[in-house]
């Protein structure tokens, strides 16, 4: 087991990256997550010197260890709370860059809607974590329609999921692809659980 870290949030992220002038790059030296995002761990000592949930719109439970993206970080130390519900995206060019004034706030989906219309979200062979190339995806939906051959035989010849395959035939991944249209899934599922977690309201006769 690891020692527990014993240094607050900002002393381990300012041990990681320089400070410097507004206008300049501040380049994050500690760990990327798999999507390249700058990430600093959340220990124990962080919940008694900070909330992290207000600062920082942190979404880990409380008392619980995580990661939080360092520009969320920096974002709530020398800029002001970071919303819930928005992300801090980066608009400067350098990957590796978390100066907080190199940042904006957005809500996800406006981010996400901005990504796809410059064509710069991650899909498909694009993203770091794609198991399957393209043409792959396109014997896996022939072998599937024009051969009858099952899930579970594709997810074993291709080493993926089944789930994968699913979301592939089924047009909910890779359907810049496919063509196909996604799965219409309706949210009531969804909707019955917000319903029964709801505390019924109980009115007492005078
Ligand atoms: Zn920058």
């Amino acid at each position: 087991m690891p020692a527990p870290l014993r240094s607050p949030l900002d002393v381990r992220v300012w041990r990681h990256v320089n400070r410097r002038a507004n206008s300049d790059h501040w380049l994050w030296r500690g760990h990327f997550n798999n999507w390249g995002v700058a990430m600093v761990g959340i220990a124990r000592i962080d919940w008694e010197t900070f909330n992290l949930r207000q600062q920082f719109g942190s979404r880990i439970a409380e008392g619980r260890l995580g990661k939080l993206p360092v520009a969320r970080v920096l974002w709530g130390l020398l800029r002001g709370r970071v919303p819930f519900n928005q992300l801090v995206v980066r608009t400067c060019t350098s990957a590796r860059c978390v100066n907080p004034h190199h940042h904006r706030l957005g809500l996800r989906q406006n981010v996400q809607n901005e990504l796809i219309k410059r064509d710069r979200k991650k899909r498909g062979e694009q993203h770091p974590r794609a198991a399957l190339t393209e043409s792959d995806v396109l014997a896996i939906l022939h072998s599937y329609r024009a051969d009858g051959a099952s899930q579970y035989r594709l997810a074993k010849d291709y080493g993926v999921a089944i789930s994968t395959i699913f979301n592939i035939t089924h047009g909910e991944t890779w359907n810049h692809v496919t063509k196909l249209p996604r799965l219409n899934y309706n949210n009531n599922y969804v909707k019955q659980r917000a319903r029964v977690s709801k505390p019924p309201t109980v009115r007492f006769r005078d």
